[in-house]
């Protein structure tokens, strides 16, 4: 089933989620539809608050960059190097990310502030420690748009949105624009 992806201006996208308790089927359920919400909306994540659900809970499904001869991007996962795409999609409650190295600047967009994208300056690494729907642990070391990915989406979670995060140059240019989309969620 196809979720309403809520729009900045919600109030439900700036409030701090609550850890997840309990994996039930309510919540299985729930990340089913928002991997269909995603995969129709043609986005790489989708943070719980995202659908209007204030839960420590994310989806993320990064596609392997096509171009020929390319090695498949390898991270690290529980001390072992494995290729990115062996572990998407990624579904994960409760997390906890340690971002790492250098800031560098990366355009990024979010299907809850359309039609605007943006430079956000953030750590290029992550270290994360993510629970798993079975209860297992997965700790990633990665760098990539996984990194930028993880940072992003866990930000929902704390009620950030990345136009937050833009220089302040960049938001005296956005401030017009996320005006009229918070006059019309
Ligand atoms: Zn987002």
């Amino acid at each position: 089933m196809l979720l309403n992806v809520r729009q900045y201006g919600d109030p439900v996208l700036r409030a701090v989620s609550a850890p997840v308790e309990k994996i039930t089927d309510d919540l299985k359920n729930l990340v089913e539809n928002m991997l269909e919400t995603m995969y129709a909306t043609e986005g790489i994540g989708l943070a719980a608050p995202q659908v209007g659900v204030n839960m420590r809970l994310v989806v993320i499904d990064i596609p392997e960059d096509e171009e020929e001869g390319e090695e498949p991007e390898m991270i690290t996962v529980n001390g072992e190097q494995k290729p990115m795409r062996s572990i998407m999609p990624l579904v994960f409650v409760n997390p906890e990310l340690e971002p790492y190295g250098k800031q560098y600047l990366f355009t990024e967009g979010c299907l809850s502030v359309r039609g605007i994208r943006a430079n956000v300056s953030r750590p290029e690494f992550v270290k994360a420690r993510l629970t798993l729907l079975d209860g297992s642990t997965l700790e990633l070391d990665c760098g990539g748009l996984l990194a930028r990915c993880l940072q992003h989406e866990c930000d929902h979670l704390d009620g950030f949105l990345y136009v937050d995060r833009v220089s302040s140059a960049a938001k005296i240019t956005l401030a017009k624009k996320l005006k009229k989309l918070a006059a019309s969620y």
